[in-house]
């Protein structure tokens, strides 16, 4: 595909089209097979292409469209479609914007007013000039005002990682006094720390294209010129050469190219070389509203704009307190304290601490142990994996960690568990601090389910000996069962509860331990009593990661998320149903609202790990343009909960092409 290069400006009537048509008329003459399109167009007659249009047509050498919307009423895009009953399709347009691009070198892209003008209720230019990846070119008056007009727009463009080439003034009303005109020029470069490619003359006759190339031979043109950047290669060699992956076999890494990602939006990722992939694990099991999400952008920005982080030892803020208590009204029901964190794991060991120290202080010492389930996944700290210890995770570590009771997985037969479980507290029931469970799902361990029958009736044996209930819901909270919170919506309410991942809706490092008042109440006490807790992390708490929070539990609200996730997993079910069930290799598929595992197998009998079967399928569905990951032998879905149904669609099309490919390579 050719490079897109857009060409934005500080307002209307700055000049964008003339300095689109005469950027494309110098770099055709300097040989660049370019050539220029008006996304939208709004104040054009029925029937007509308008004026501007008909300008870039002109200059592009009448090659392919030169306009792929027009609207009749000169107002924003989205006015304008409104009046007409309409509604801009943004995908389309970047869709139809590419197919534009491939047929050149360099397609120069006019935009709609400025950066932020609103193209759909949620969409604005600088969406659609993100997700088409295009480089930026901003044309500002010569005048008066400019400076703070194009700083702003340097600024609208920045903050969305838009790659910006260069500002170029424009003398539009022929009055620019060189000197001063110059004099702004140096300050935009120096305020900005952007290029000033030139001034574009006036032009008397703007619609000759000799005249049009003449005054742009004299701007700067080396940046559209001269190849984009390109850092793959680099970041690949820096990688290669410096960095430790996590839960990364590293001599597979090496041989991998790896995806090196720059951009998301929505539910895709686009990488350093402008390709897009969908994004079928939300970048492991977080991105709940997409990516790149307005409200959520907007969020960060403002705190950052405040302060990025203050310490929550000796301190507190807004975000974090006002998240605590909107997080403590949609919790399941008791859970009143809020204890932050940043990773799910730091969530699990506060969650091991306060149990254990909770049962101390109640006059409970010898309430030392924890009940785990078999399979169980925690997190990899100490105190994490002690319960939830993994054969291929963990082998060595014993050294370092507790040892806990464990009860065979539900998945395996829950009323053997249930009996396990009953045996287990006879014996040791009045030792035991908690029991920790992963409702619902068994996320790591392969996405095995169990019955919210299970759930419960567990819940009530480990009460009935005095052991608490720790819900570890980092995976499985955030709708991704189809409920805010599983625990909840499996009729249970711990005693605490875990969250993580989706809880910044992907954006940020965040966790949190939501407790009981009145687990909350045995901490607290005199001095000399000593029940603080001593435990927490630097980063506890941070402002911009609660204020995404916050915002992402609002759109729960505005944008009827979870109304979308089961909307989502019935769709899953059914395309998965039709689609992958039946394929060969494909022994069993295990799902609870979005979170999907797929285990491959050779007819009944596992697969060889060596073969190292997950994995094919991985990269093959890479190749198919979807971001999916293995554990092991079970390929695992789990999309934002945002996802369409066509995009659903391209998913599960995706998976099972990869699935059939990399069977039948083995067959
Ligand atoms: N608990 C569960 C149930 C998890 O699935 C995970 C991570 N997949 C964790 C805890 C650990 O979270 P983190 O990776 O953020 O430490």
């Amino acid at each position: 595909m050719g490079r897109i290069v857009a060409v934005t400006g500080t307002g209307t009537g700055v000049g964008k089209t003339v300095l689109t048509a005469a950027l494309c008329a110098a770099l055709r003459r300097r040989g660049v097979d370019c050539r220029a399109l008006k996304p939208v167009a709004t104040g054009v007659p029925l029937g007509g292409v308008g004026e501007d249009a008909e300008l870039l047509r002109r200059v592009s050498g009448a090659n392919g469209p030169a306009v792929l919307a027009t609207f009749e009423l000169a107002r924003s895009p989205l006015a304008a479609a409104a009046a007409e009953g309409r509604e801009l399709d943004v995908e389309a347009l970047a869709r139809s914007t590419e197919a534009a691009a491939a047929g050149c070198d360099l397609l120069l892209v006019e935009g709609v007013g400025g950066l932020l003008v609103p193209l759909t209720r949620r969409q604005t230019v600088r969406d659609l000039l993100r997700r088409l990846d295009a480089e930026v070119v901003i044309a500002a008056l010569a005048g008066l005002g400019t400076i703070g007009h194009t700083a702003l727009t340097v600024e609208a463009a920045r903050d969305a990682g838009l790659r910006l080439l260069g500002v170029v003034l424009v003398d539009v009303a022929g009055e620019g006094d060189p000197a001063f005109v110059a004099e702004n020029a140096a300050q935009i470069g120096d305020q900005c720390g952007v290029p000033v490619l030139g001034v574009l003359p006036h032009l008397g006759d703007a619609a000759d294209v000799d005249a049009l190339a003449g005054a742009a031979g004299a701007l700067d043109l080396a940046p559209l010129t001269s190849p984009r950047r390109e850092v793959t290669g680099e970041v690949i060699d820096a990688d290669h050469r410096h960095l430790w992956h996590p839960f990364t076999q590293t001599s597979e890494w090496r041989e991998e190219a790896p995806l090196v990602i720059r951009s998301g939006d929505g539910c895709w990722l686009t990488d350093e070389g402008g390709r897009r992939y969908l994004d079928g694990i939300s970048s492991l099991w977080c991105t709940v509203h997409g990516h790149a999400h307005p409200a959520l952008d907007r969020a960060a920005r403002e705190q950052l704009g405040r302060i990025a982080h203050s310490t929550f030892l000796g301190q507190t803020h807004a975000p974090g307190a006002l998240l605590a208590e909107e997080l403590t009204r949609v919790a399941p029901p008791g859970l009143r304290r809020v204890f932050y964190g940043e990773a799910g794991a730091a969530a699990v060991e506060a969650a091991l601490r306060i149990a254990l120290l909770a049962q101390r202080h109640a006059g409970h010492p010898e309430r030392s142990r924890f009940v785990a389930l078999g399979d169980a996944y925690h997190g990899d700290t100490a105190g994490a994996v002690s319960v939830g210890r993994s054969e291929p995770f963990h082998t060595g570590l014993d050294p370092i960690l507790f040892p806990a009771l464990t009860v065979p997985s539900p998945h395996l037969g829950e009323e053997a568990s249930l009996r396990a479980l009953a045996d287990l507290l006879d014996r040791w029931g009045s030792e035991v601090a908690a029991l920790i469970v992963e409702p619902r799902v068994q996320a790591a361990a392969g996405m095995l389910t169990h019955s919210d029958r299970w759930l419960r009736e567990a819940a009530g044996l480990a009460r009935g000996h005095g052991a608490l209930l720790i819900a570890d819901e980092v995976a499985t909270g955030f709708g991704r069962t189809g409920d805010l919170f599983a625990s909840a919506g499996a009729g249970i309410s711990p005693d605490i509860l875990c969250l993580g991942k989706g809880l910044s809706g992907g954006y940020l490092p965040l966790s949190a331990v939501l407790t009981t008042e009145e687990i909350f109440s045995r901490f607290t006490a005199p001095f000399s009593a000593q029940r603080t807790l001593y435990y927490g992390h630097t980063y506890t708490g941070n402002p911009v990661a609660c204020a995404v929070a916050r915002a992402s539990l609002r759109l729960f609200e505005e944008e009827g998320t979870l109304g979308s996730a089961r909307r989502l997993a019935a769709t899953l079910e059914r395309l998965l149903e039709e689609r992958v069930a039946a394929l060969p290799g494909v022994f069993e598929i295990r799902r609870r609202g979005v979170m999907t595992g797929i285990e491959l197998r050779d007819g009944a009998a596992p697969f060889d790990p060596a073969l190292r079967v997950g994995r094919a399928v991985t990269l093959a569905a890479r190749r198919h343009g979807v971001v999916v990951r293995p554990l092991g032998e079970v390929v695992v879905l789990n999309p934002p909960l945002s996802m369409s149904d066509a995009e659903a669609e391209v998913l599960v099309d995706a998976v099972a092409a990869a699935i059939t490919e990399v069977i039948a390579r083995r067959g």
